[in-house]
């Protein structure tokens, strides 16, 4: 195949403890997957009668943990949201919670950075969220930790910005958890090797300004750091 120039490089991650890398396929997002953080977005959730909720974003937007992103254009409210991240590894069709951990091919600990500001416009006027979450470098992803077969459904989350501590929670806290995620998803797309899935972030979200050092980790699966500068 001869193009008339180069096509977009394939995203990937590093894995832990393996050379090769993970290719990325599709980057799917939970909403308001913790009750407190649904609660400080004004939009409680009643588990009895809704279902969860997705947005995708580009994999061009992924950018790897350890890197500096400059502030992000139209926006004054740039916001970290700390979340758990599983790898599939399998394809996965209308895959049932109790068969979810085998198409997973392990976890990480990511970052879902928003534009507060524009997704908030968005949401109350009733347009889609891609100007405020679709945003270039803002799916921060750790390396790939291999857990084949596993479901994480406890371990503490947390983030520090510059030292301070603006997140703390459990994953034990996520409305639908990993198998009801990937089960309910399913039932949409054909999950495919590649595919991340950010499973929500907990409550505590903030904004961040040029200078600032983000610091989260996943218990038991990884640290993700983020350096901030000036806008370009
Ligand atoms: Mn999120």
């Amino acid at each position: 195949m001869t193009y008339i120039f180069n096509p977009p490089a394939v995203q990937s991650l590093a894995i832990r403890g393996n050379t090769k890398r993970f290719p990325i396929n599709r980057l799917f997002f939970v909403g308001r997957n913790y009750h407190a953080h649904a609660v400080e977005m004004g939009r409680p959730v009643d588990k009895t009668v809704e279902r969860p909720f997705y947005f995708t974003k580009a994999p061009q937007t992924l950018v790897e943990s350890g890197s500096t992103i400059a502030y992000p254009p139209e926006t004054n409210n740039y916001h970290f949201e700390m979340e758990m991240v599983v790898a599939i590894g399998k394809e996965g069709f209308r895959v049932s919670a109790e068969n979810a951990h085998e198409i997973i091919y392990g976890y990480a600990a990511g970052l879902d950075m928003t534009r507060r500001d524009l997704q908030l416009v968005a949401r109350d006027k009733g347009r889609p969220w891609d100007l405020g979450k679709d945003v270039e470098q803002s799916s921060v992803c750790t390396e790939i930790v291999p857990m084949q077969g596993q479901i994480i459904d406890q371990g503490q989350i947390a983030l520090e910005v510059n030292g301070q501590t603006k997140q703390s929670s459990n994953v034990d806290k996520l409305i639908w958890n990993v198998r009801e995620i990937i089960a309910d998803l399913s039932l949409f797309y054909h999950l495919q090797p590649g595919d991340l899935i950010y499973t929500g972030t907990p409550e505590g979200v903030g904004a961040v300004v040029s200078g600032d050092k983000i610091t989260g980790r996943v218990e038991g699966v990884a640290e993700v750091t983020l350096q901030i500068s000036d806008a370009q």
